[in-house]
């Protein structure tokens, strides 16, 4: 008898987990409610699971997620200083990097991890950056990319 594995697409989590194997469990839970409880609606239900949409907004580590869940999958003892994915600035796309003005991502970034050289050439600090994500969707050269880790 053959057996079939269902392929999970790779995923930005809320950052209270302890392994990803434990968003497993999110097939079960039938309220979802780490969805509403989110602030800044950036949760989403991916394969199943939930997950983070950085389009419109990005994260705040405001536990609400964690508070709200009911499976142990998001605990406030697993809570994370960075989100699972890293963040980079592609050169060849971000107008700051062809001598246009543009302060978007860094006129967002609470953490100021977003290094300019004067007004141009932003590189994204790996060591200030939380992956919060708010820089991702106000980039109008679509030029910040996730990385999945
Ligand atoms: S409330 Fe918990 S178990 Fe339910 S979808 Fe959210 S993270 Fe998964
Ligand atoms: S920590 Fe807050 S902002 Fe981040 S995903 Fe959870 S509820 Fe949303
Ligand atoms: S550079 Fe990092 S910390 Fe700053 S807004 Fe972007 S993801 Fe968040």
């Amino acid at each position: 008898m053959s057996r079939f594995f269902k392929r999970v697409t790779p995923s930005i989590f809320p950052p209270y987990f302890n392994s990803k194997s434990d968003f497993d469990k999110c097939v079960q839970c039938a309220s979802k409610d780490c969805i509403q409880a989110c602030p800044e609606s950036i949760l989403v239900i991916q394969d199943d699971r939930v997950a983070i949409n950085f389009a419109n907004r990005g994260c705040t580590f405001c536990d609400e997620c964690a508070l709200a869940c009911e499976m142990g999958v998001l605990t406030l003892e697993n809570k994370k200083p960075k989100l699972n994915c890293e963040i980079i600035i592609n050169p060849k796309a971000c107008i700051a990097w062809q001598n246009t003005v543009c302060f978007s991502c860094q006129d967002v970034c609470i953490e100021r991890a977003i290094d300019f050289h004067g007004m141009f050439n932003p590189i994204i600090n790996e060591e200030k950056c939380t992956s919060c994500g708010f820089c991702v969707g106000v980039c109008p050269a679509d030029a910040i990319h996730v990385a999945i880790r």
